[in-house]
């Protein structure tokens, strides 16, 4: 669809763009897309408190804003934005802002419940949310992008803040959004770093920010492999599909810093092969300048559907988008010794259940996703100190907390058994903080 389909209004007239409160939707039937599957499962093993339960499958609050905003050409174009709040037992809300067509509140509700169960596996003390704006971005001047999003500051102020809800980069947004947002969240309501997270380094930004997604999946990785699967890092080969943000740094930390020999990289375009290893430095190096992954002097151009996932190596790393590994293409993956979910719900259930049916372990997103809100936790801590952390720190802090879950995930599937899964022990590990959180808060 081209822009005509996404700048959805006719022309509104000026004096229509009320800035009032933010409209509140009503709850209807809560649906968790993806991760309900996960959820109900645990939820199955445990013996929940059924108050707890209620609570925790509802979102604390949703809501819905259209944001006016006159574009360059004079006209007015009107886009439907959401902020949903999952549950803050543990902590402020916390939560990406996506820039997409696809947007809508059951997307986001299924995404801010994804944050919480994270965040808590994590111990990140943040609950979790995720707001959206239906737009396609590429269709809008720098300048509209920049409206639209001071747009939805304005309009969102009363939920959002340093001890309410804490936006951050998702789809389609990045630093220069992050700048916007704190610029107008300070304006209405007084110089607020820590209002936003994921702003550039220089601008109360934290170092290491642009890598901390690769770098939290290479030690949750690493943590896997060595103790789960007694193998060195150094020993193993991956395939890494997605050579994004996460793919390139997850690629890099686990080539540079622990010796692993990464044999494929697929992108949206196309692939690229090398059995002897791929020098990512200079892949990246080599994309960055314009160049497409086929035509890398230091491997061979391969196809990027689903015949990638025939290359051999033992570990596959989904770092694109969600979905990628669905039930038409899990069989092709039954050669790997794991998978390891880097990207939101890369794998569907239907995946899921067909690669752990055959015994191929999936280390879940919940941790292998998880080193960029941890990296933001820190900004946000930071930002409350009024100090800069150092890169050491954050990289041994953020090892740390990654760690950590993982030892949770072990010792929680200890306790039930390999029957169940990682991803199943991560939930179940979530859902317990959250119930323990819950009961000691209160309802009344
Ligand atoms: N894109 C991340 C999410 O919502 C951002 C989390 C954060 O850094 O706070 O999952």
């Amino acid at each position: 669809a081209g822009l005509a389909g996404i700048a959805r209004s006719a022309p509104l007239l000026r004096a229509a763009a009320s800035i009032g409160l933010p409209r509140f939707c009503t709850t209807t039937t809560p649906s968790y897309g993806r991760t309900s599957v996960y959820v109900k499962e645990a939820l199955g093993i445990l013996d929940f408190d059924p108050q707890v339960e209620k609570a925790i499958l509802n979102p604390d609050r949703e809501v819905k804003v259209n944001l006016v905003v006159p574009m360059d050409n004079g006209e007015v174009n009107m886009y439907d934005a959401y902020r949903v709040q999952h549950n803050n037992a543990l902590g402020p809300f916390k939560g990406g802002i996506i820039f997409h067509p696809a947007v809508n509140l059951e997307n986001m509700r299924s995404l801010a419940s994804l944050n919480t169960w994270k965040f808590a596996l994590l111990n990140v003390h943040f609950g979790g949310a995720k707001g959206g704006v239906a737009v396609d971005p590429r269709g809008l001047s720098e300048r509209e992008v920049e409206k639209l999003t001071r747009k939805y500051v304005q309009a969102l102020q009363e939920v959002i803040g340093p001890r309410t809800d804490i936006p951050a980069p998702d789809i389609n947004t990045d630093e220069r959004h992050m700048s916007w947002i704190f610029d107008q969240y300070s304006r209405l309501r007084g110089f607020t770093p820590a209002a936003v997270t994921g702003k550039p380094v220089w601008l109360h930004g934290i170092v290491g920010r642009e890598c901390a997604g690769g770098r939290g999946a290479a030690y949750a990785i690493r943590e896997f492999l060595t103790r789960t699967l007694r193998r060195k890092v150094a020993g193993c080969s991956f395939l890494v599909q997605g050579f994004g943000k996460l793919g390139s740094w997850t690629a890099q930390v686990l080539q540079q810093e622990m010796g692993a020999k990464i044999v494929g990289v697929s992108c949206s375009e196309t692939a690229v092969y090398n059995e002897n290893g791929l020098d990512v430095a200079a892949l990246r190096e080599h994309v960055v300048g314009g160049g497409l992954l086929k035509d890398f002097p230091g491997g061979t151009g391969v196809p990027n559907d689903d015949s990638f996932l025939d290359l051999p190596a033992d570990v596959l790393v989904p770092c694109a988008v969600d979905g990628t590994i669905h039930a038409g293409n899990a069989s092709r993956c039954l050669h790997f010794k794991a998978v390891a979910e880097a990207a939101n719900s890369a794998l569907t259930p239907e995946a899921d259940s067909l690669l752990r049916a055959a015994g191929v372990p999936v280390l879940p997103d919940l941790l292998v996703n998880g080193g960029a809100v941890v990296v933001s936790f820190f900004e946000w801590v930071q930002n409350n100190q009024n100090l800069q952390w150092e890169e050491d720190a954050v990289r041994r802090e953020l090892d740390r907390y990654i760690t950590d879950a993982y030892d949770a995930l072990l010792r929680e599937q200890q306790q039930y058994g390999s029957g169940i899964s990682l991803r199943t022990a991560g939930y179940l590990v979530a859902l317990k903080r959250l119930q323990r959180a819950e009961q000691v808060r209160g309802h009344s």
